[in-house]
């Protein structure tokens, strides 16, 4: 354990990784539930974690949101808002048919991934998903193709097994927030195997997970620790671990400060990491902040990979709105 409370505090000097925290994706959902409870009063519904974070959860319920997992669970004529991650066409026709308004929140990246595997399966091209099973990413972007058109894949190793000959019409497509070390092996490897292969014009992952994903590397490199502050059912948040535990061999992830394991940090002070995840708020950051200056003598600098100046419309919301509009 790190120097306690009453003896002398060991030194520690905190990398904060830059970027860190909300993207502009994040932001536009979190504007979108806000904005809604602004027009239409509380309460306005959503489905599921309008971003993976429980803090800005929370946040928004102490403001009148209500987070419900399926769309039968609100009331008919209410307002609802769909998340971040996007959702399937039959979920989207269920919310439009219950409620009286309904706010689409998928982030604008996400949208780009779902217009582009409509047009590969237009075109006749059987699509390879790279991404994770069960994520409701996933789980929207599949939902928009007609069943045995899109395969996923996870590794590299998957793709040995996929069932198609090597000039098969084949489409690639990832998940915005996987792994950019961990999709660039995929690609390779359905590359090396398939000759018609259709690629996105840009990469699938978002420029916000690159982003990140780069900075933590970063300071990684220098960390004895480090300290991803997330939701541990975050997809971004787990792959900022993966990328820091390839450089680093303490590596924890923590939604707060009183979540830290003191056991993972360095007990003589040493160089923490620290960064958080897209769907993170910075006051999750601070609080992390002000645990670790209970325990150490802390010295911040903070350490920009990017600088990101990225911004999205605003879902319309309320008078600007058409009714049953999705933005
Ligand atoms: S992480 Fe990327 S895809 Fe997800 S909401 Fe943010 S910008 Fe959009």
């Amino acid at each position: 354990m790190s120097g306690s409370k009453n003896g002398p505090r060991p030194p520690a000097e905190v990398l904060l990784a830059a970027p860190r925290g909300f993207c502009a994706g994040v932001r536009r959902a979190i504007d979108a539930v806000t904005d809604a409870l602004v027009a239409h009063g509380p309460p306005v519904y959503v489905r599921r974690a309008i971003v993976h974070n429980l803090a800005v959860v929370a946040d928004l319920e102490r403001l009148g949101a209500v987070f419900v997992e399926e769309i039968d669970a609100v009331p008919p004529g209410a307002v609802i808002v769909l998340s971040a991650h996007g959702v399937t066409p039959a979920v989207a026709a269920a919310a439009r048919r219950r409620g009286a308004v309904v706010y689409d929140a998928v982030c604008p990246l996400v949208a780009k991934v779902h217009r582009e595997v409509e047009r590969h399966r237009r075109d006749g091209r059987h699509v390879v998903l790279i991404g994770h099973a069960g994520h409701p990413e996933i789980v929207g972007t599949l939902g928009r193709i007609a069943s045995g058109g899109a395969t996923l894949v996870r590794a590299a190793a998957d793709v040995a097994a996929l069932p198609f000959g090597a000039g098969e019409p084949l489409a690639l497509a990832v998940q915005t927030t996987f792994s950019v070390d961990d999709a660039a092996q995929v690609v390779e490897a359905l590359r090396e195997r398939f000759a018609d292969l259709a690629e996105p014009p840009a990469s699938d992952i978002c420029y916000a997970t690159h982003n990140r994903q780069a900075a933590v590397r970063a300071i990684a490199e220098r960390a004895d620790a480090v300290v991803v502050v997330g939701a541990d059912f975050s997809s971004n948040a787990a792959r900022l671990g993966e990328v820091a535990r390839e450089r680093c061999g303490a590596v924890q992830l923590v939604a707060d400060g009183e979540g830290l394991d003191w056991d993972l940090l360095p007990a003589r002070g040493g160089v923490i990491g620290l960064t958080a995840a897209a769907s993170t708020p910075e006051a999750s950051v601070r609080d992390v902040v002000r645990a670790l200056r209970q325990r150490y003598r802390v010295t911040l600098s903070e350490h920009r990979a990017a600088v990101e100046t990225r911004r999205f419309r605003k879902v319309r919301v309320g008078a600007a709105a058409q009714p049953r509009a999705a933005a």
